[in-house]
Parts: C-alpha cells; structure tokens; sequence
C-alpha cells in the first residue's frame, strides 16, 4: 500500500482522497480471514449476516490497514455488533378463531448518522440472520443517501400471502402494540419491505397513532391522504433505473432499445419495469416465488395496468398474465435469468442470482446488472459478473432511491408540507446521481473498470465510522 505518513490519522483521513491505491495484499486478506472467523463464532449460523459482512469487509480492509484509528476504536468490531437486537411474541387470531403465533424484530444497527431507518419485511423466511444482513447493508445504504439516517430492519416470519385484510390487520395491530415501544419519530422511522405495502403501512400506523396518541412521522410509505409522499412507492424501481441509467452512459449506452429480464413483480419490479419501458427498454420478464412470465414482445402501459391490478388490488399471481396475454410463457418454479437480455434487474429477493445465473447472462449477452433487491446476487455470481468486467451495482448503491424518498417524507412530514411529485422526483434523481459519483469516486480500478462494490461500500463505511469516531465509544 502506498499511503503518506500524514494520512494515517483520523484528521488527514477525513478528508483523504481515496483510490485505488487501497488494495487488498496478504496482511490485509489475512485481517479479512481472522475478522471473519471472529464474526461467524459470535454469530453461529448466521449466513446472510456473514455474506453481507464478508462483502464489506473485503472492500474496506484496506482502508482499516491503512488507518491505524479504524483499528484502535475497534471500528469495524462495533459496526457489525447491532445496538440494539429487539425480538417479541406476536400473538394473533385468525378467521377460524385459531389462535396463531409469529416472532417479531427490529435490528437497530447503527445510529452514527441519524435515527435508525429501515423496513419492515413480512415473509415466512424471516429469521434473525436475515434481519441483521438487511441492517447492516442499510446502514451504509443510508450513509450513500447523503441524508441523515441510521440503520436498522424489522420483520417477522408471517406471510401475508393467503390472509385475508381483517386478520392482516390484527397482526399489525399486535405487532406495532410490542414496536411501538421501541420507535418513533426521532428515534427509529420503518418503513416497508417485502410483504409490507400501503395496507401493512396504514394498519401499523393506526395502530401507532392510537397507542402513543400523536401523528408523526414515524412510519413512512404512508397513504397520500395522511402524510406519505408523492413518489415513494415508484422510488425503488425508478430510482435503480435512474441509476442503471448513470451506469450505462459511463460506456456511451442507454436503456433505449435494449431487452431487460426483471424478476419479481412487487413494488421494485413493477415500478422498475414501468420506468425502463418509459426510458425505451423493451422489458421482457417477470417472476414471483412460483415462477416467471417471459413476453417476447415486451411490456406496454396497458400491460402494466394489467399488472398493477393484478397484485396490488386482486393480490393474485404472476402466471395470470399468460392467461390475459397468451403471447407470453409462463416457465414453474424457475428464475429468468435464462432469458437473452442486455440489462438484468433483480428485484426479488436475497441470492436469487447463482453462478450458474450468472454464467446464462454473460453468455446470452448480458453487460448490465443493476440489483433493485438487496443482495440478490451470490458472492460467485458477483465474481462472474465482475471477472467479465461487466457493469454490475449493488443493491446498497442502486435501490437506495426507496430509503432515500422516505428521508424526504420524514422532511415533509416535520415540515408539515407536501412536495409536488415534481420536485420529489427531482430530488431523487441528484440523489441517484451523487451515489453514482460516490462509486466513481472510490470505485474506478486502476484499468477504468468501476467497481461498485468497493465504491458503494468505502463511501458509506468511512461516513458512518468517522461519525462513530467523532462521537466517542458508545
Ligand atoms: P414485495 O413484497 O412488493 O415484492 C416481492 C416480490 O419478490 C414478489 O413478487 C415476491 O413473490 C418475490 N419474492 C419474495 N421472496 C421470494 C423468493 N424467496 N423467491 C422468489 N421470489 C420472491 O417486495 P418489494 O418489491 O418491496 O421488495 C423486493 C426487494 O427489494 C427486496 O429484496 C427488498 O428488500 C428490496 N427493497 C425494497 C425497497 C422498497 O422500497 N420496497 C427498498 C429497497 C430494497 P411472492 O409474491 O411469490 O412472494
């Protein structure tokens, strides 16, 4: 590593220029292994939690070589230790009068830079690992925003898939009855994730309201009538777009005329699909947990009606669109990845992009993965993707535009006004574009190549450790 002397402290680090200098030699791989065998007999079992961690420290131990204060406050030791580990009892009752039990959480990560902010995920598959991969990734996701939050997420292991609105609501209402506790505007701001929508947001803000008997901000993706912003539900999927879009002019390339495969169809992927149909892409594909819709000759605005009707009103499943437009296939139980693309955007859920996914898109033609969902790609499909010098961003970088539109719902709401979509979508595209330059900025290798991982994960790691530094050990 060649680093000045005068660079080594906190004051000179501060406002460093950071490049590619940093590089990982056998000392630093051999800090990365004993970090990582310290972590994964702490957290037995945990493999989210280490993936997402793994990722982080390879980019920033460089960094940590470099600056022996990182070492001394022990920086990296305290940002994976969550402040705070919240789990509960949520008892519910059924329509058949049958008493049912889920586990409750929130991770409170890290509050280095603002209050906690994260969301709140519904799904059978949540367990503790989970929980605490997703706030630690936000934690740096929110250091990108520019804006002044911390980390957290929370969920539980219940499905909304199948329930009905009354016993939706009642575990909502049993849930926040525990969180409300542990929340609120100042302190710690959810939102929504996947299974939790406008329904979810509504019921647990009722809840709230009435528990504590105050209307703040405390809950964003709220409705329109009472408090949400104009643009948060489209801000994940147009801002990975607004992204992809910065991405692909660093090689002269837009999305007009190209072919996208995006999975998942919940609120990423459906506001993902809408934009790169709006910017000229053709969008080919759609998927849920049971399996994808591949139309050959693209989504339409009429299409996407069709969508929007079919899983945010009806609540119905992704094989019903071949019915409606028999033009399309429907391919059971597999991912879209198989299909001929130039951009892939992910936008399910964690590790939905194998090796051998990988493999399938360099090979068909793919040069553009930009992640809507977090961490959707595995360790080796991220080595694939980088090996091939394609561009490729992680989600903590490019769907980072949902958390950012709820920090301004969090501003509206203490202003007590409502911005116009206009000026939110304005907003959202500088943001987009500042955590583009923040990847340059610290991604841009030696060769040109950008990689987005090590500049997503040094621009948010060295925000929120030298906030920690600032403010003591606590
Ligand atoms: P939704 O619940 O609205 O949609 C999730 C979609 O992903 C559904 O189509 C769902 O299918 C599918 N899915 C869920 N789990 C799996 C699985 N195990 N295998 C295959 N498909 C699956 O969630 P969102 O759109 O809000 O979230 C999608 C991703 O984006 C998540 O990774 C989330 O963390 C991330 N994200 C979301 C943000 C937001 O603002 N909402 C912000 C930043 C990131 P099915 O109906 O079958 O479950």
């Amino acid at each position: 590593m060649r680093i000045s002397k005068k660079s080594t402290n906190f004051a000179a680090a501060k406002n460093v220029e950071l490049n590619s200098q940093f590089i990982m030699d056998k000392q630093t791989q051999m800090y990365v292994d004993a970090f990582m065998a310290d972590l994964i007999k702490k957290n037995p079992g945990e493999q989210e939690f280490h993936q997402a961690v793994r990722e982080v420290v390879e980019s920033v131990a460089p960094m940590i070589m470099a600056y022996p204060y990182l070492r001394e406050q022990k920086i990296m030791e305290r940002i994976v230790e969550p402040e705070r580990v919240i789990m509960f009892r949520v008892p519910w009752m059924d329509d058949q009068g049958e008493v049912q039990i889920n586990r409750g959480y929130r991770v409170q990560m890290n509050s280095a830079i603002g209050p906690y902010k994260g969301g709140i995920r519904f799904h059978a598959s949540v367990n503790l690992s989970i929980m605490k991969f997703l706030a630690f990734e936000q934690t740096f996701k929110n250091a990108l925003t520019t804006l002044p939050m911390g980390g957290a997420k929370g969920g539980s292991d219940f499905s909304p898939r199948g329930k009905s609105d009354a016993e939706v609501m009642r575990f909502c209402q049993s849930f926040m009855t525990e969180l409300q506790r542990h929340i609120g505007a100042d302190t710690d701001v959810p939102a929504g994730d996947i299974g939790v929508g406008g329904r979810e947001i509504g019921y647990m803000f009722g809840q709230y309201k009435r528990l504590r008997d105050e209307f703040t901000g405390t809950l964003t993706g709220k409705g329109q009538l009472w408090g949400g912003s104009l643009m948060r539900p489209e801000a994940t999927g147009y801002g990975a777009c607004y992204f992809a879009e910065a991405m692909l002019a660093t090689r002269g390339e837009s999305f007009e005329g190209k072919k996208v495969c995006i999975s998942g169809a919940g609120n990423v992927a459906q506001f993902a699909a809408q934009k790169a149909m709006r910017l000229g892409a053709k969008v080919l594909t759609l998927s849920d947990s049971d399996g994808f819709i591949y139309d050959p000759e693209g989504l339409t605005e009429e299409k996407m009606a069709y969508v929007f009707e079919l899983k945010n009103v009806r609540r119905g499943r992704i094989k019903e669109y071949v019915t409606k437009y028999p033009q399309a296939q429907y391919f059971a139980g597999e991912r879209p990845w198989k299909i001929a693309c130039d951009i892939a955007m992910p936008c399910a859920t964690q590790n939905e992009i194998e090796k051998a996914d990988a493999e399938n898109l360099i090979k068909n033609g793919c040069f553009c993965v930009t992640e809507g969902a977090n961490m959707p790609s595995t360790p080796e499909a991220i080595a694939v993707f980088q090996g091939a010098k394609i561009l490729y961003s992680p989600g903590k970088a490019s769907n980072a535009g949902g958390v950012a539109t709820s920090g301004l719902e969090m501003t509206q709401n203490s202003m007590r006004l409502k911005w116009t979509a206009e000026e939110v979508d304005a907003r959202l595209r500088t943001i987009m574009a500042d955590i583009h330059a923040a990847c340059l900025k610290y991604g841009t290798e030696e060769d040109g190549y950008i990689n987005y991982v090590k500049g997503a994960n040094i621009a948010g790691f060295m925000k929120v450790a030298n906030s920690m530094v600032e403010q003591g050990l606590v």
